[in-house]
């Protein structure tokens, strides 16, 4: 899969993407990034990105024609208009879901804002889609970008070493995941549950399963409605109900 990311800070970007399990993924090919330095496009002697807005009000904001340019020089490079992503907090906000969803895509564009935002023109002429990262507003597009970035890639085949373990993971099923515990067997006065250390798998993931419906039970009631429940998870859900 390629990731094209259009920003001003490329290089903020590269020291994330090249760090790690994500940077030894993209060394080996399974994941690719571009990052794309849009104030290379202005066409002013200042290079400069950013305007004043109409209307009045705080703060400058990126114009329009920088952006489109470095898009559509992308949009060359791949041959087709890439699917492109518009980091905002005014967009929906980003599920594992989506996540899953957009790891199907061959290729996506993520366009990172800076001071204000940006001109709707641009928007409106190039975004497919808004993702947000959560209801609060950071400096600019460049972490959100990387939160998505990290977030898709190890959806990846060959980005993660054991594929298996993210099924279990929280928000993959709409649960979250159950309390994990390694040596040494006691600390602190606490005791690893006795049932880890009986090596009766059976029991294992019958208290992992458990301990996982009770901790979305408890913290995030909203999510249960998304996951899939057996008979089983059922009725251990109502077993706690009762008990509230
Ligand atoms: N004035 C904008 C508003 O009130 O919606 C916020 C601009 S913010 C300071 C600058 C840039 O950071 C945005 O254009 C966007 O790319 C990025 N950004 C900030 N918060 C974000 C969030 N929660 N999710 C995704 N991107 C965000």
């Amino acid at each position: 899969m390629i990731f094209d990311i259009l920003t001003l800070f490329p290089e903020m970007c590269e020291t994330v993407l090249s760090t790690s399990i994500i940077g030894r993924a993209r060394e080996k090919g399974a994941v690719a990034f571009y990052c794309h330095q849009i104030r290379d496009y202005t066409k002013n002697r200042q290079k400069q990105v950013d305007d004043s807005t109409y209307g009045g009000g705080e703060g400058m904001i990126m114009t329009a024609q920088p952006i489109y340019d470095c898009f559509k020089v992308v949009e060359g490079l791949r041959g087709k208009k890439p699917y492109l992503i518009y980091m905002t907090p005014i967009g929906k906000t980003l599920t594992q879901k989506r996540v899953i969803e957009l790891s199907k895509m061959d290729s996506i564009a993520i366009l990172c804002g800076r001071y204000e935002g940006i001109d709707q023109r641009v928007i409106d002429a190039l975004v497919d889609e808004e993702i947000s990262i959560g209801d609060y507003v950071v400096t600019g597009g460049e972490l959100p970008a990387l939160i998505l970035a990290d977030a898709v890639s190890r959806m990846l085949p060959g980005v993660l070493s054991s594929a298996e373990g993210i099924t279990k993971e929280s928000h993959y099923d709409s649960l979250l995941e159950y309390p994990q515990y390694t040596k040494p067997y006691e600390w602190n006065n606490m005791k690893v549950p006795e049932v880890l250390i009986s090596g009766h798998h059976v029991n294992i993931e019958k208290w992992r399963r458990e301990q996982s419906l009770k901790l979305t039970y408890e913290r995030r009631r909203d999510l249960l409605r998304e996951a899939n429940l057996t008979e089983e998870d059922e009725l251990f859900l109502r077993r706690i109900e009762r008990k509230c």
